[in-house]
């Protein structure tokens, strides 16, 4: 029975990697009628943020996924939040340190820095040094007591078995071992303050959870071998392991870390710009997966359907926010016209361009703004920029659309073009194209000399969408002052 988990620790917002990372547990999941769990590991209580629980489960419902156990879905492995699992660690704490598989260690944060910056010194790697070589039972309990009559608080170390090898078949990477002399010596289980750490408390939850596949990211690869002897001191079996490619910025060629600015990465940023959710669905999916075929858009539904997790893949998987743009766009303009609209008439709101409740006359009139640009859109943030000419004073002309206004024509055309725009009765699409062609007779200017300065004038732009609904859209007062001033 196919059991996977998504285990993020509420540190933060929902990180494009996390999101990959749940994501590819969802699809494994579902296309294998197993179970999804979420499990929150908020041990580091320093770390953890107020609002990092709600914001990860709120964006990874908004991308479309679901669960079957979590925090806010009790199933039978609950509590499904650590820092509520504490009555379950510390009995397992206490049988390895019954079985003198762990021990208490007394050593102070001051002394570990030392002994590593000694071993630093002496070109060597860090690692604990066991504090009681060579000593018998009695002497290791009497120097225990004696550190904790000073007041001196322990951690719980686990053993870790000299000349072993750790080893597992990574379903993402192949084969992968560890001996166990390199992995840093006798670490920590149980930090001075009584919490479990990472390594402990995931493989105890991992194990009570019956969870099948640990799919993660490729950052916990040197986390295994810890996990794997933890699992061997309780003598439990280990789940099957996944670790998935880095991921790279295409911008900077560098590994995408929290820290780079150069491209947006966190799921409600981009949900605050109006990318949907299923373009981010697809557009993660791709990140280190790819299906058989050349396509790359394809519903939630066929994703499931194709998930094979043998096609993850071993390279780094490249960020590419243009792909990302370019995805989203097919979603857009696929989007249902209500989709469009709701998503779209919030980014004009957001940017107060549009008031809250606008009155209906106001919202027939975004409304038939947004169904001009949807095509161009590829986010539907992008409206506010777009469409900037409907709401500021008009931009200065750029050097191209100068060059285009230079000709004779154009002031024939624009003046021609003011006097019958006065005098139309209805200012609107149909009777505003009707009047050029009027004007095409009258002057026998046609094509782009007619139409270009008349664009030019009214929008600002050379290229834009449909002219006779964008003019009527500018309004007769606003399109007459913008081609009275370039007149001037
Ligand atoms: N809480 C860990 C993280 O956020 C989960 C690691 C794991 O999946 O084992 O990185």
């Amino acid at each position: 029975k196919i059991r996977v988990r998504y285990a993020p620790s509420p540190t933060g917002h929902l990180h494009i990697g996390n999101a990959r990372t749940a994501l590819f547990n969802y699809l494994f999941a579902r296309r294998n009628k197993g179970t999804f769990v979420i499990r929150i590991e908020d041990t580091d209580t320093k770390r953890n943020i107020a609002d990092g629980e709600r914001s990860q489960l709120d964006n990874l419902t908004w991308l479309g996924m679901d669960w079957d156990e979590g925090p806010d879905k009790p199933g039978n492995y609950g509590p499904y939040r650590q820092s509520e699992r504490k009555e379950i660690y510390a009995p397992l704490i206490q049988e390895l340190l019954d079985k003198d598989l762990a021990y208490e260690s007394y050593m102070t944060e001051e002394e570990l820095a030392a002994q590593r910056e000694e071993q630093k010194a002496n070109g060597e790697a860090p690692r604990y040094v066991y504090e009681y070589e060579g000593m018998t039972k009695e002497e290791i309990a009497a120097k225990q007591a004696e550190a904790k009559a000073k007041g001196l608080k322990p951690v719980v170390r686990i053993r870790v078995p000299h000349n072993k090898v750790y080893e597992w078949d990574d379903m993402v990477k192949g084969h992968i071992s560890f001996k166990s002399d390199t992995i840093g010596g006798d670490f920590v289980i149980q930090k001075r303050d009584g919490m479990p750490t990472y390594n402990f408390a995931v493989v105890v939850d991992d194990h009570l959870m019956e969870i099948s596949h640990v799919l993660r990211g490729d950052d916990h690869v040197a986390n295994t071998p810890k996990q794997l002897v933890v699992y061997e001191a309780f003598g439990w079996q280990a789940p099957e392991f996944g670790h998935m490619s880095l991921i790279i910025n295409t911008e900077t060629g560098k590994k995408l870390s929290k820290r780079d600015e150069s491209v947006l990465q966190f799921i409600e940023q981009y949900r605050s710009l109006g990318y949907l959710p299923e373009a981010m669905f697809n557009f993660i999916t791709l990140l280190g997966w790819s299906p058989v075929g050349e396509d790359e858009i394809y519903s939630r539904q066929e994703f499931i359907k194709m998930f094979d997790p043998k096609r993850l893949s071993k390279s780094p998987a490249a960020f590419d926010g243009k792909k990302l743009e370019w995805i989203n766009n097919q979603y857009v303009k696929a989007a249902s016209e209500d989709e469009i609209m709701h998503s779209a008439l919030l980014q004009l709101i957001k940017a107060g361009k549009v008031e809250a409740d606008p009155e209906p006359l106001k919202l027939e009139w975004a409304r038939k703004l947004i169904s001009l640009y949807k095509h161009q859109m590829s986010y539907t943030g992008q409206i506010v920029d777009m469409a900037e000419v409907f709401f500021e004073e008009p931009p200065a002309l750029s050097q191209a659309a100068k060059e285009e206004l230079a000709d004779d024509s154009a002031k024939v055309v624009l003046e021609a073009f003011a006097k019958k725009a006065k005098a139309l009765p209805l200012f609107d699409g149909p009777a505003i194209m009707a009047a050029i062609k009027e004007i095409q007779k009258e002057t026998k200017v046609k094509g782009r000399k007619l139409y270009m300065p008349i664009r030019i004038a009214t929008t600002r732009e050379t290229h834009g969408p449909e002219l006779g609904p964008s003019i009527e859209l500018l309004g007769r007062k606003k399109a007459l002052a913008h081609l009275e001033q370039t007149l001037a």
